[in-house]
Protein backbone atom coordinates (compact mmCIF):
# COMPACT_ATOMS: atom_id res chain seq x y z
CA UNK A 1 0.00 0.00 0.00
CA UNK A 2 2.79 2.43 1.12
CA UNK A 3 4.18 2.19 -2.75
CA UNK A 4 0.44 3.05 -4.11
CA UNK A 5 0.96 6.07 -1.97
CA UNK A 6 3.96 7.19 -3.04
CA UNK A 7 3.32 7.15 -6.42
CA UNK A 8 -0.10 8.92 -5.94
CA UNK A 9 2.11 11.63 -4.20
CA UNK A 10 4.68 11.66 -7.45
CA UNK A 11 1.83 12.18 -10.08
CA UNK A 12 1.02 15.60 -11.63
CA UNK A 13 -2.50 16.19 -13.21
CA UNK A 14 -2.72 16.95 -16.88
CA UNK A 15 -5.23 19.74 -18.09
CA UNK A 16 -4.86 19.16 -21.48
CA UNK A 17 -8.57 20.07 -22.73
CA UNK A 18 -8.96 19.35 -26.17
CA UNK A 19 -7.64 15.41 -26.27
CA UNK A 20 -6.19 13.48 -29.50
CA UNK A 21 -6.54 10.21 -28.83
CA UNK A 22 -4.86 7.48 -31.24
CA UNK A 23 -6.70 4.04 -31.34
CA UNK A 24 -4.44 1.49 -32.99
CA UNK A 25 -6.08 -1.61 -34.72
CA UNK A 26 -4.49 -4.50 -35.99
CA UNK A 27 -6.84 -6.34 -38.62
CA UNK A 28 -5.86 -9.59 -40.83
CA UNK A 29 -8.95 -10.94 -42.04
CA UNK A 30 -11.62 -9.33 -40.10
CA UNK A 31 -14.18 -8.23 -42.84
CA UNK A 32 -16.72 -9.36 -40.16
CA UNK A 33 -15.84 -7.04 -37.64
CA UNK A 34 -14.21 -3.93 -39.05
CA UNK A 35 -17.72 -2.06 -39.33
CA UNK A 36 -19.02 -3.55 -35.91
CA UNK A 37 -15.96 -2.06 -34.10
CA UNK A 38 -15.91 1.64 -35.94
CA UNK A 39 -20.01 1.69 -35.02
CA UNK A 40 -19.30 0.76 -31.39
CA UNK A 41 -16.33 3.37 -30.98
CA UNK A 42 -18.08 6.50 -32.85
CA UNK A 43 -21.15 5.33 -30.57
CA UNK A 44 -18.52 5.73 -27.74
CA UNK A 45 -16.58 8.60 -28.27
CA UNK A 46 -19.03 10.86 -30.83
CA UNK A 47 -20.88 12.80 -27.85
CA UNK A 48 -17.39 13.95 -26.67
CA UNK A 49 -16.33 17.05 -28.30
CA UNK A 50 -12.92 17.47 -26.20
CA UNK A 51 -11.93 14.36 -28.07
CA UNK A 52 -10.37 13.87 -31.31
CA UNK A 53 -10.30 10.77 -32.49
CA UNK A 54 -8.38 8.65 -34.93
CA UNK A 55 -8.84 5.32 -35.65
CA UNK A 56 -5.69 4.24 -37.83
CA UNK A 57 -6.33 0.40 -38.85
CA UNK A 58 -3.07 -1.46 -39.88
CA UNK A 59 -4.22 -4.08 -42.33
CA UNK A 60 -2.04 -7.16 -41.90
CA UNK A 61 -1.92 -8.97 -44.66
CA UNK A 62 -5.35 -9.48 -44.92
CA UNK A 63 -6.23 -12.13 -47.97
CA UNK A 64 -10.42 -11.36 -47.81
CA UNK A 65 -12.33 -8.19 -48.49
CA UNK A 66 -10.99 -6.47 -45.37
CA UNK A 67 -8.94 -3.59 -47.11
CA UNK A 68 -12.24 -2.81 -49.32
CA UNK A 69 -14.27 -2.89 -45.94
CA UNK A 70 -11.82 -0.53 -44.27
CA UNK A 71 -12.01 1.39 -47.64
CA UNK A 72 -15.83 1.69 -47.94
CA UNK A 73 -15.99 2.67 -43.83
CA UNK A 74 -13.65 5.48 -44.58
CA UNK A 75 -15.70 7.51 -46.83
CA UNK A 76 -17.98 8.39 -44.11
CA UNK A 77 -15.81 8.54 -41.06
CA UNK A 78 -12.87 10.74 -42.04
CA UNK A 79 -11.19 9.75 -38.93
CA UNK A 80 -10.20 6.30 -40.18
CA UNK A 81 -6.62 5.97 -41.74
CA UNK A 82 -5.58 2.95 -43.55
CA UNK A 83 -1.67 1.45 -43.03
CA UNK A 84 -1.94 -1.23 -45.73
CA UNK A 85 1.05 -3.93 -45.12
CA UNK A 86 2.92 -5.35 -47.82
CA UNK A 87 2.30 -8.81 -46.24
CA UNK A 88 0.97 -10.70 -42.66
CA UNK A 89 3.85 -9.63 -40.03
CA UNK A 90 2.02 -10.63 -37.17
CA UNK A 91 0.31 -8.81 -34.16
CA UNK A 92 3.32 -7.67 -33.01
CA UNK A 93 4.79 -6.33 -36.07
CA UNK A 94 1.29 -4.30 -37.01
CA UNK A 95 1.38 -3.04 -33.77
CA UNK A 96 4.57 -1.55 -34.04
CA UNK A 97 3.63 0.17 -36.96
CA UNK A 98 0.63 1.26 -35.85
CA UNK A 99 2.29 3.33 -32.93
CA UNK A 100 5.19 4.56 -35.27
CA UNK A 101 2.19 6.12 -37.26
CA UNK A 102 -0.05 7.27 -34.31
CA UNK A 103 0.12 11.31 -33.42
CA UNK A 104 -2.52 11.38 -30.82
CA UNK A 105 -1.43 12.60 -27.27
CA UNK A 106 -3.18 9.16 -26.00
CA UNK A 107 -2.26 5.75 -27.61
CA UNK A 108 -4.20 2.93 -27.51
CA UNK A 109 -3.85 -0.74 -29.06
CA UNK A 110 -7.15 -2.32 -28.83
CA UNK A 111 -8.23 -5.43 -30.80
CA UNK A 112 -10.77 -5.28 -34.03
CA UNK A 113 -13.26 -8.03 -32.32
CA UNK A 114 -14.44 -5.67 -29.21
CA UNK A 115 -12.71 -8.35 -27.21
CA UNK A 116 -11.25 -4.59 -25.36
CA UNK A 117 -14.60 -2.87 -24.74
CA UNK A 118 -14.07 0.66 -26.35
CA UNK A 119 -15.82 2.51 -23.03
CA UNK A 120 -12.92 1.22 -21.02
CA UNK A 121 -10.92 3.92 -23.04
CA UNK A 122 -12.79 7.09 -21.45
CA UNK A 123 -12.12 5.08 -17.55
CA UNK A 124 -8.17 5.18 -19.05
CA UNK A 125 -8.49 8.59 -19.88
CA UNK A 126 -9.40 9.76 -16.43
CA UNK A 127 -6.53 7.86 -15.04
CA UNK A 128 -4.62 9.76 -17.61
CA UNK A 129 -5.71 12.98 -16.70
CA UNK A 130 -4.55 12.27 -13.16
CA UNK A 131 -1.45 11.87 -14.14
CA UNK A 132 -0.68 8.41 -15.09
CA UNK A 133 1.53 7.41 -18.09
CA UNK A 134 0.29 4.00 -19.21
CA UNK A 135 -2.90 2.82 -17.79
CA UNK A 136 -3.51 -1.21 -18.36
CA UNK A 137 -6.72 -2.61 -19.31
CA UNK A 138 -6.82 -6.01 -16.78
CA UNK A 139 -9.26 -8.98 -17.14
CA UNK A 140 -10.76 -9.88 -14.20
CA UNK A 141 -12.01 -13.49 -15.72
CA UNK A 142 -10.96 -15.28 -18.47
CA UNK A 143 -14.07 -17.16 -18.63
CA UNK A 144 -14.13 -16.48 -22.74
CA UNK A 145 -10.67 -18.42 -23.08
CA UNK A 146 -11.16 -22.08 -23.54
CA UNK A 147 -9.46 -24.48 -20.40
CA UNK A 148 -6.32 -25.13 -22.52
CA UNK A 149 -5.47 -21.42 -23.14
CA UNK A 150 -6.07 -20.88 -18.95
CA UNK A 151 -3.83 -23.41 -18.48
CA UNK A 152 -1.17 -22.33 -20.61
CA UNK A 153 -1.36 -18.95 -19.87
CA UNK A 154 -0.85 -19.24 -16.13
CA UNK A 155 2.06 -21.32 -16.64
CA UNK A 156 3.56 -19.19 -19.34
CA UNK A 157 3.65 -15.77 -16.83
CA UNK A 158 4.61 -18.27 -14.11
CA UNK A 159 7.49 -19.32 -16.18
CA UNK A 160 8.29 -16.00 -17.70
CA UNK A 161 8.12 -14.06 -14.20
CA UNK A 162 10.43 -16.49 -12.70
CA UNK A 163 13.26 -16.08 -15.01
CA UNK A 164 12.72 -12.66 -17.10
CA UNK A 165 13.10 -8.91 -16.12
CA UNK A 166 11.06 -7.45 -15.85
CA UNK A 167 7.85 -9.36 -15.03
CA UNK A 168 4.93 -8.97 -17.06
CA UNK A 169 1.64 -8.70 -15.26
CA UNK A 170 -0.93 -11.58 -15.43
CA UNK A 171 -4.29 -10.93 -17.00
CA UNK A 172 -3.34 -7.74 -19.01
CA UNK A 173 -2.84 -7.47 -22.76
CA UNK A 174 -1.66 -5.44 -25.19
CA UNK A 175 -4.91 -3.33 -24.20
CA UNK A 176 -3.67 -0.02 -22.83
CA UNK A 177 -3.40 3.42 -22.64
CA UNK A 178 -0.09 5.17 -23.45
CA UNK A 179 0.82 8.55 -22.72
CA UNK A 180 2.67 10.25 -26.35
CA UNK A 181 6.14 9.76 -24.39
CA UNK A 182 5.74 6.25 -23.38
CA UNK A 183 5.12 5.75 -27.05
CA UNK A 184 8.14 7.69 -28.23
CA UNK A 185 10.23 5.35 -26.26
CA UNK A 186 8.68 2.83 -27.47
CA UNK A 187 9.18 4.01 -31.15
CA UNK A 188 12.56 4.37 -30.51
CA UNK A 189 13.68 1.08 -29.13
CA UNK A 190 15.84 -0.36 -31.67
CA UNK A 191 14.97 -4.28 -31.87
CA UNK A 192 13.00 -5.73 -34.48
CA UNK A 193 11.87 -9.29 -32.86
CA UNK A 194 8.92 -7.41 -31.20
CA UNK A 195 7.36 -9.22 -27.84
CA UNK A 196 5.03 -6.12 -27.07
CA UNK A 197 4.14 -7.23 -23.90
CA UNK A 198 7.50 -7.48 -22.68
CA UNK A 199 8.15 -3.81 -24.55
CA UNK A 200 5.50 -2.44 -22.62
CA UNK A 201 6.58 -3.71 -19.15
CA UNK A 202 10.05 -3.38 -20.08
CA UNK A 203 9.71 0.66 -20.56
CA UNK A 204 8.43 0.89 -17.09
CA UNK A 205 6.28 4.83 -16.59
CA UNK A 206 3.58 5.13 -13.79
CA UNK A 207 1.17 2.74 -14.27
CA UNK A 208 -2.28 1.93 -13.38
CA UNK A 209 -4.69 -0.32 -14.19
CA UNK A 210 -8.56 -0.17 -14.36
CA UNK A 211 -10.48 -4.11 -14.59
CA UNK A 212 -13.44 -5.23 -16.85
CA UNK A 213 -14.38 -8.50 -17.66
CA UNK A 214 -13.31 -9.94 -21.29
CA UNK A 215 -16.00 -10.76 -23.91
CA UNK A 216 -16.45 -12.92 -26.33
CA UNK A 217 -14.99 -11.83 -29.97
CA UNK A 218 -18.39 -10.25 -31.80
CA UNK A 219 -18.02 -12.27 -34.99
CA UNK A 220 -15.07 -14.43 -36.82
CA UNK A 221 -12.27 -16.55 -35.43
CA UNK A 222 -9.54 -15.82 -33.25
CA UNK A 223 -6.56 -15.78 -35.40
CA UNK A 224 -3.78 -17.52 -32.92
CA UNK A 225 -3.96 -21.54 -32.44
CA UNK A 226 -2.10 -23.93 -30.19
CA UNK A 227 1.11 -24.07 -32.16
CA UNK A 228 1.44 -19.95 -32.56
CA UNK A 229 1.14 -19.46 -28.55
CA UNK A 230 3.12 -22.00 -28.18
CA UNK A 231 5.79 -19.84 -30.49
CA UNK A 232 4.66 -16.97 -28.91
CA UNK A 233 5.37 -18.16 -25.46
CA UNK A 234 8.91 -19.33 -26.67
CA UNK A 235 9.67 -15.58 -28.57
CA UNK A 236 8.52 -14.12 -25.22
CA UNK A 237 10.85 -16.01 -22.64
CA UNK A 238 13.68 -15.94 -25.45
CA UNK A 239 13.34 -12.11 -25.57
CA UNK A 240 13.58 -11.32 -22.34
CA UNK A 241 15.57 -13.62 -20.47
CA UNK A 242 18.89 -15.86 -20.90
CA UNK A 243 18.06 -18.06 -17.93
CA UNK A 244 17.46 -21.11 -20.21
CA UNK A 245 21.06 -21.01 -21.63
CA UNK A 246 22.61 -20.64 -18.00
CA UNK A 247 20.43 -24.14 -17.17
CA UNK A 248 22.70 -26.08 -18.78
CA UNK A 249 25.91 -25.07 -16.98
CA UNK A 250 23.91 -26.48 -14.08
CA UNK A 251 22.94 -29.32 -14.94
CA UNK A 252 26.10 -30.40 -17.15
CA UNK A 253 27.67 -29.77 -13.32
CA UNK A 254 25.07 -31.90 -11.81
CA UNK A 255 25.31 -34.73 -14.39
CA UNK A 256 29.29 -34.78 -14.01
CA UNK A 257 29.29 -34.87 -10.39
CA UNK A 258 26.98 -38.12 -10.29
CA UNK A 259 28.89 -39.66 -12.76
CA UNK A 260 32.38 -39.06 -10.90
CA UNK A 261 31.00 -40.84 -8.00
CA UNK A 262 29.57 -43.39 -9.85
CA UNK A 263 32.89 -43.80 -11.26
CA UNK A 264 34.74 -44.16 -7.89
CA UNK A 265 31.90 -46.67 -6.96
CA UNK A 266 32.37 -48.77 -9.92
CA UNK A 267 36.47 -48.61 -9.05
CA UNK A 268 35.93 -49.60 -5.09
CA UNK A 269 33.20 -52.57 -6.76
CA UNK A 270 35.84 -54.23 -9.07
CA UNK A 271 38.98 -53.82 -6.49
CA UNK A 272 36.55 -55.78 -4.10
CA UNK A 273 34.68 -57.55 -6.13
CA UNK A 274 36.47 -58.12 -9.10
CA UNK A 275 35.22 -57.79 -12.65
CA UNK A 276 31.94 -58.59 -13.47
CA UNK A 277 30.12 -58.05 -17.31
CA UNK A 278 26.18 -57.03 -16.93
CA UNK A 279 25.99 -53.19 -17.22
CA UNK A 280 24.24 -52.98 -20.40
CA UNK A 281 20.92 -51.45 -19.10
CA UNK A 282 23.05 -48.55 -17.10
CA UNK A 283 25.16 -47.76 -20.26
CA UNK A 284 22.04 -47.05 -22.24
CA UNK A 285 19.99 -45.13 -19.92
CA UNK A 286 23.35 -43.07 -19.50
CA UNK A 287 24.37 -42.45 -23.22
CA UNK A 288 20.14 -42.26 -24.28
CA UNK A 289 19.60 -39.62 -20.91
CA UNK A 290 22.68 -37.41 -21.82
CA UNK A 291 21.72 -37.34 -25.71
CA UNK A 292 18.23 -36.26 -24.58
CA UNK A 293 19.75 -33.41 -22.82
CA UNK A 294 22.44 -32.38 -24.93
CA UNK A 295 19.92 -31.78 -27.60
CA UNK A 296 17.41 -30.39 -25.84
CA UNK A 297 20.76 -27.84 -24.64
CA UNK A 298 21.69 -27.25 -28.50
CA UNK A 299 18.11 -26.31 -29.74
CA UNK A 300 18.00 -24.05 -27.01
CA UNK A 301 21.59 -22.71 -28.09
CA UNK A 302 19.98 -22.41 -31.69
CA UNK A 303 17.10 -20.77 -30.65
CA UNK A 304 19.26 -17.98 -29.37
CA UNK A 305 21.94 -18.32 -31.82
CA UNK A 306 18.83 -18.07 -34.48
CA UNK A 307 17.05 -14.66 -32.89
CA UNK A 308 20.62 -13.00 -33.02
CA UNK A 309 21.02 -14.19 -36.48
CA UNK A 310 17.98 -12.33 -37.38
CA UNK A 311 18.11 -9.46 -35.46
CA UNK A 312 21.68 -9.02 -37.27
CA UNK A 313 20.36 -8.90 -40.27
CA UNK A 314 18.40 -5.42 -39.39
CA UNK A 315 15.58 -6.14 -41.87
CA UNK A 316 12.55 -3.59 -41.00
CA UNK A 317 9.88 -4.70 -38.80
CA UNK A 318 7.02 -4.34 -41.30
CA UNK A 319 6.89 -3.05 -45.15
CA UNK A 320 4.12 -0.56 -45.82
CA UNK A 321 2.48 -0.46 -49.27
CA UNK A 322 0.32 2.04 -49.24
CA UNK A 323 -1.39 4.45 -46.53
CA UNK A 324 -4.77 5.83 -47.27
CA UNK A 325 -5.78 9.07 -45.69
CA UNK A 326 -2.50 10.90 -44.92
CA UNK A 327 -2.88 13.49 -41.55
CA UNK A 328 -3.44 16.79 -43.08
N1 LIG B 1 -4.08 -9.88 -35.77
C1 LIG B 1 -3.20 -9.28 -36.66
N2 LIG B 1 -2.25 -10.08 -37.29
C2 LIG B 1 -2.17 -11.43 -37.07
C3 LIG B 1 -3.07 -12.01 -36.15
C4 LIG B 1 -4.01 -11.20 -35.51
O1 LIG B 1 -3.23 -8.08 -36.90
O2 LIG B 1 -1.31 -12.07 -37.68
C5 LIG B 1 -5.11 -9.02 -35.08
C6 LIG B 1 -6.55 -9.47 -35.22
O3 LIG B 1 -7.12 -9.02 -36.42
C7 LIG B 1 -7.19 -8.85 -33.99
C8 LIG B 1 -6.09 -8.91 -32.97
O4 LIG B 1 -4.87 -9.08 -33.70
O5 LIG B 1 -7.56 -7.50 -34.17
C9 LIG B 1 -6.28 -10.04 -31.96
O6 LIG B 1 -6.47 -11.26 -32.64
P1 LIG B 1 -7.48 -12.39 -32.14
O7 LIG B 1 -8.76 -11.78 -31.65
O8 LIG B 1 -7.60 -13.41 -33.22
O9 LIG B 1 -6.67 -13.00 -30.91
P2 LIG B 1 -7.27 -13.59 -29.54
O10 LIG B 1 -8.18 -12.54 -28.98
O11 LIG B 1 -8.01 -14.83 -29.94
O12 LIG B 1 -6.06 -13.84 -28.70
MG1 LIG C 1 -9.72 -11.66 -29.93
Amino acid sequence: MQDSYLLEENIEARNIENIELSLVVPVFNESETVSLFTDRVKAVFGKFNDIKLEIIFINDGSSDDTLARLLDLQKQNSEIRIVDLSRNFGKEAALTAGLNIASGHVVVPIDVDLQDPPELILEMIGKWREGYDVVVGKRINRDSDTWAKRKSATWFYRIHNKISEPKIPENVGDFRLMDRSVVDVLNALPESRRFMKGLFAWVGFKTAAVTYARPERVAGTTKFNGWQLWNFALEGITSFSTDPLRVWMYLGGVVAFISFLFAIFMVLKVLIYGVDVPGYASVVVAVTLLGGLQLIGIGIIGEYLGRSYIESKRRPIYLVRRIYGKKE
